[in-house]
């Protein structure tokens, strides 16, 4: 059985999830809408991509609006599965990141590190937007030194060894749309790989590359 992606019935964070993470707090207004979060990706989506069909097509699904959330990933690889519940009531669940942490090890190695929250939310909001009954498909995780230099075309300094770095494929969802969804986040680095039906998400700078 797959949960909602989202609840309507709990929209929204609480105050004190903002703070914790330097965001603005969210104002209740009078019947019990709520201020937009900053960042929506709704709104980037628009001033940045100009895809507006694309943007008025899917459900709302910023961060604020995502209260429960389970995590479906599958892992090519080794042909592991992850199916966890990773947020509720706007909260990041210790438990779930740390199965989440365990699932997206270096598997070459059976060397787990902590993934970043910040990297994890992203893959949430991209399963929000773009996921479908499919799981999600992690290409890679965690990757350590020695793995990360036994690979060919990795980045010497890749942010794949600090846990700071997802690559991601949805099933049935192209990876232009997947990239397209990411960007519209701007909440990190973005990279489209085409040629192996990827993007990479990570939590470093806000920039973009790849065709
Ligand atoms: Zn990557």
């Amino acid at each position: 059985m797959f949960q909602s992606r989202h609840d309507p019935g709990k929209k929204y964070l609480s105050a004190r999830f903002w703070q914790a993470r330097g965001e603005p707090t969210l104002l209740p207004r009078p019947g019990g809408q709520t201020a937009a979060p900053p960042h929506h990706w709704k709104d980037a989506l628009l001033a940045g991509i100009g895809a507006t069909i694309f943007a008025t097509a899917l459900p709302d699904t910023s961060l604020a609006a995502i209260s429960n959330h389970r995590l479906r990933m599958f892992n090519p690889h080794n042909g592991e599965h992850l199916d966890t519940e990773i947020m509720r009531g706007g909260k990041l669940l210790r438990s779930g990141l740390d199965e989440f942490n365990r699932f997206a090890r270096d598997w070459r190695k059976n060397i787990s590190h902590e993934i970043d929250p910040r990297v994890v939310e992203t893959a949430i909001q991209l399963q929000s937007m773009v996921g479908n009954d499919e799981p999600m498909v992690l290409i890679s995780g965690y990757r350590s030194p020695q793995t990360n230099r036994e690979l060919n075309g990795t980045a010497k300094n890749s942010l794949h060894m600090q846990g700071f770095a997802l690559d991601l494929r949805q099933p049935g969802v192209s990876t232009s749309h997947l990239h397209r969804a990411a960007v519209s986040l701007r909440r990190g680095g973005v990279g489209k790989y085409s040629g192996s039906s990827f993007v990479h998400v990570d939590c470093g700078r806000v920039r973009y590359w790849g065709a």
